[in-house]
């Protein structure tokens, strides 16, 4: 007989099911839950329904697989054998959590309840039995109001909308003179549980449910619910979480820290997650339930501040758990705990959410604490690459801020929970940063709130920064953030905001919307209007030379994981860059050539000289017009040649459409006709005749230099009348001149005939011999399809895959905005193809061209030069077809440089 699916998980002193590496199966939080028990941690007694029932409900038409309703009751009773009491017993009741948890941790985009199996009998039980009136009708309330919102859909969906509890509690505070909720009294909260029962009836027309198996299969529901919620489904969109791997659900034994001032609840980090530095830190709260600290409406205490003062055994017991979970898990670790009458009880740990900043430091510590190994350090999941751009980001300017302190512009402080430096326009909510961005994605705001919800994921992903009035390090405001490596202050007490009014009063200021603040995600300093940004360390060190290396810790870290990084990558990186001082920073980022040098750009300087020679009538002009721009040219490549120092160099031959370069305005026209000396309707009339329907598919690439060869002659003649000044001065070059847009091995066959005669011309005449390399563009589909025959000839391939792109996909590049977004809503397409390469579609043809191109030629060099070459998984991408390097901008070098090394550690395992 075939194995029966097993769909529930137990954890508790019988043992557990699970372990962590059954995160696919059990969600992160029921592996670790697992994990932890048999690591001998203190958990709750517990069950995980597995991700299979969730995926099972969605294909179903949301009902359970048969066999799980026997499963859940045998889990249940184990429940209760380990802590010796009964679900919906009216002398000894259990209560349970029932929570959700998926492979990767989704911070509060899906649903939870707590206190499940209350009700009006097993709430006098709970009484009697804690000796606690007060707290019994509290967890009752709590969970009454929970139930309502979560499993009822009372909660409130717009801005406008008032969640009914809210207002409940509001008024019974108001009439209880009670400034806060612990002061309603045992007789106020049976009072309100009453009210709020009353309000679910009138909202839903049913009782609320009283047995406690109903309230268990509702919440389970509630939770299986959450994942195809908006919120949810948005996070998986942003992250790449693949809507099919579902969640699971955990129920777990309720462990209680609202039981009097020997308990507390708390969230905390083994280490920092905003700036990386050792020691256990995170947020608690005495006499409280767990929701309160996340969802920032009490603003918590500093664990490392006051718990070891405050609970001293309990302050041990949780730094000895830390330190055995950072031995275990290699890795920092973010915990939900409680503690009950003294005792620490682990409600979850997984790996920590981190900065840039903090996940370069805590991989480098850890590498010499000798936790873990520079290999380790260098999983993907440790350091997304795209994060590093954090280390390279502007902060501000320290005298501007010194200036704008002694002017009296620091406003207010808060917690830094999220580094970096953020000026823009005050935003109150995050739909209107949503239209704000729809009129002008350029838009810069600070969203500013009292605190963040989920439902503010989309404001946030617009808003440069991020500042709220209550919660704590671990808020919801400072883990999402942080983790899209935002700027962020939380729990900035002194902001007075008023929704209604759109205002904020901070002591005697008052700001409107729109107005512009800054903030500084490293200090946790608010200022009025804008400050002045200054570059990153690491920029200060490597580029501008203003800083000693020696004198910044945040370069010697960097330092330090880039000679990992370096050890272990195959691919190379090269930068695009145009000009000396851009090839001069590539090269401090570490680029080993350049991949890409835009000759056209270098024309923009010489534009009147350039449109001369567009504007030539007959061959012999256009000549003289090349002839005035063959030293600036020259000029130019004998720059980047310097400073590329014998680096690689590719030059790509001229591109875009001769049009670009003519003035559309009558006055323009005529102002140029001036300045040349010819006539503004000889211009006018240039312009009409090389007009282009669709330019992006005409005239351009090698078919400008086919039909103009002078032109390809003059930059032939520069490359290489360059070379031989720079290597007569010593200085090795290694120029690779590269044709455009070629489809036609004709079409690369008759430039790189002009190419060579120009240069053997050249060479000949300087009586000096340079290397060099002739290659070609795979840009167009067919030079793809027909590599073995291109690579005939051509020495190397660089795939242009902006172009690739756009004519795979027959997407424009310049006008896919308009409909991208809507793609991406609706889940047509995964990511934005001109960002990261459609493998599927464009990465099957790239495959196509290294395999045709190496059938020809088996030494023969490949790169990529389009933008995917600065995006990691594109990097990944080509070190699996087995690219030689990519090249990409140069402030994204360091960026492919960690993703190459990823991608190489991980084909290793
Ligand atoms: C490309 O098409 O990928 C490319 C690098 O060329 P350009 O962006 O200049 O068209
Ligand atoms: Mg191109």
């Amino acid at each position: 007989m075939a194995d029966k699916p097993q769909y529930v998980y137990s954890f508790g002193p019988e043992g557990a099911d699970g372990n962590a590496s059954m995160r696919a199966l059990l969600g992160g939080k029921g592996a670790n839950l697992a994990e932890m028990t048999a690591i001998d941690l203190p958990v709750p007694a517990g069950f995980t329904i597995a991700t299979t029932v969730c995926t099972y409900y969605y294909a179903h038409d949301c009902k359970y697989p048969p066999e799980l309703r026997e499963e859940v009751a045998a889990a249940l009773a184990k429940i209760e054998r380990a802590m010796g009491a009964e679900f919906g017993s009216t002398r000894n009741p259990l209560l349970v959590s029932c929570r959700s948890g998926a492979r990767d941790s989704m911070p509060g985009m899906m649903d939870t309840v707590l206190n499940i199996g209350l009700n009006d009998r097993t709430v006098e039980a709970l009484a009697r039995q804690s000796e606690n009136e007060r707290f019994a009708w509290d967890s009752y309330r709590r969970f009454v109001r929970m139930y309502g919102d979560v499993v009822l859909d009372m909660k409130p969906r717009s801005k406008t909308e008032h969640d009914p509890f809210e207002q409940m509690l509001d008024r019974k505070k108001q009439a209880a003179k009670a400034r806060s909720d612990s002061e309603l009294s045992a007789r106020h909260l049976r009072e309100l549980v009453a009210e709020f029962k009353q309000a679910i009836k009138t909202h839903t027309g049913k009782d609320f449910p009283e047995e406690p198996l109903d309230q268990l299969w509702g919440a389970i529901g509630a939770v299986f619910g959450s994942w195809m919620n908006d919120r949810a489904v948005v996070y998986r969109r942003t992250y790449g979480i693949p809507h099919a791997w579902g969640t699971a659900v955990n129920v777990q034994a309720m462990v209680f820290g609202n039981l009097g001032d020997d308990c507390a609840t708390g969230v905390a980090l083994t280490r920092d997650g905003a700036l990386g530095a050792p020691g256990f830190n995170g947020d608690y709260l005495v006499n409280a339930q767990g929701e309160d600290v996340v969802a920032g409406i009490r603003s918590p205490k500093r664990i490392e501040e006051t718990l070891a003062r405050e609970m001293p055994d309990a302050h041990r017991q949780l730094v000895e758990i830390g330190q055995k979970l950072e031995r275990h898990y290699k890795d920092v670790q973010d915990i939900e705990f409680t503690v009950q009458r003294g005792k620490v009880w682990m409600l979850q740990t997984r790996n920590a959410k981190r900065t840039g900043f903090a996940a370069v430091r805590v991989a480098v510590d850890m590498v010499n604490e000798g936790l873990i190994t520079p290999e380790e350090a260098l999983q993907p999941k440790r350091i997304p690459a795209d994060d590093l751009n954090q280390l390279l980001r502007p902060i501000y300017d320290p005298a501007s801020k010194r200036e704008a302190r002694q002017a009296g512009r620091l406003v207010a402080r808060g917690i830094n929970a999220g580094p970096g430096a953020a000026s823009g326009a005050i935003c109150f909510h995050a739909a209107d940063a949503e239209a704000l961005f729809q009129k002008n994605a350029q838009v810069e705001l600070i969203l500013v709130r009292r605190e963040t919800s989920p439902e503010d994921l989309r404001g946030m992903k617009i808003a440069k920064g991020i500042l709220t009035a209550f919660g704590g390090a671990s808020s919801h405001a400072a883990l999402v953030s942080r983790q899209m490596g935002k700027a962020c202050i939380v729990g900035c007490q002194d902001l007075e905001i008023d929704y209604a009014a759109g205002a904020v009063k901070v002591g005697a200021k008052a700001f409107r919307q729109g107005d512009a603040i800054s903030i500084d995600g490293f200090t946790g300093e608010v200022f009025a209007g804008q400050l002045k940004e200054r570059p990153s360390e690491i920029v200060e060190v490597l580029l501008h030379k203003t800083l000693a290396p020696e004198k910044s810790e945040t370069y010697r870290r960097y330092a330090q994981l880039m000679s990992w990084v370096d050890r272990h990558r195959r691919l190379r990186v090269r930068a695009n860059a145009d000009e000396p001082e851009q090839a001069a920073e590539a090269i401090a980022f570490g680029a080993e050539g350049i991949g890409l040098c835009r000759t056209e750009h270098m024309f923009f300087d010489h534009i009147d000289e350039f449109r001369e020679m567009i504007l030539a009538e007959a061959v012999g002009d256009r000549q003289r017009a090349l002839a005035k721009l063959l030293p600036f040219q020259r000029e130019d490549f004998e720059g980047i040649f310097r400073a590329m120092a014998g680096k690689p160099v590719t030059i790509r031959l001229l591109d875009p459409p001769l049009h670009e370069f003519l003035p559309h305005a009558i006055d323009e026209q005529t102002e140029l006709a001036r300045r040349i000396g010819t006539k503004a309707d000889a211009i006018a009339r240039r312009v009409e005749e090389l007009k282009e329907v669709n330019p992006m598919l005409g005239h351009r690439g090698c078919r400008l230099g086919i039909v103009y060869p002078e032109i390809t002659q003059m930059q032939a003649r520069a490359i290489f009348e360059a070379a031989c000044r720079v290597r007569r001065a010593g200085i090795e070059v290694h120029p690779e001149v590269m044709i455009p847009l070629a489809g036609f091995a004709a079409e690369y066959r008759h430039q790189e005939e002009i190419v060579r005669q120009t240069a053997a011309a050249v060479l000949a005449e300087q009586k000096i011999d340079v290397a060099y390399l002739v290659g070609t563009m795979v840009e167009v589909p067919r030079a793809a399809l027909c590599a073995q025959e291109m690579a005939a000839r051509a020495e190397f391939f660089s795939f242009g895959t902006n172009d690739l792109t756009q004519m795979t996909l027959g997407i424009s590049r310049d006008d896919y905005a308009s409909f991208v977004g809507h793609y991406r809503e609706n889940d047509i397409i995964p990511n934005d193809p001109f960002q990261t390469i459609d493998q599927a579609g464009v990465g099957a043809l790239m495959r196509l061209g290294v395999d045709g191109g190496r059938k020809a030629r088996a030494d023969l060099k490949i790169g990529i030069c389009g933008e995917h070459g600065g995006d990691p998984a594109s990097v990944m991408f080509c070190h699996a077809l087995g690219l030689d390097y990519v090249s990409c901008s140069p402030f994204r070098v360091p960026i492919a440089r960690l993703a190459a090394a990823q991608a190489a550690v991980a084909a290793t395992k």
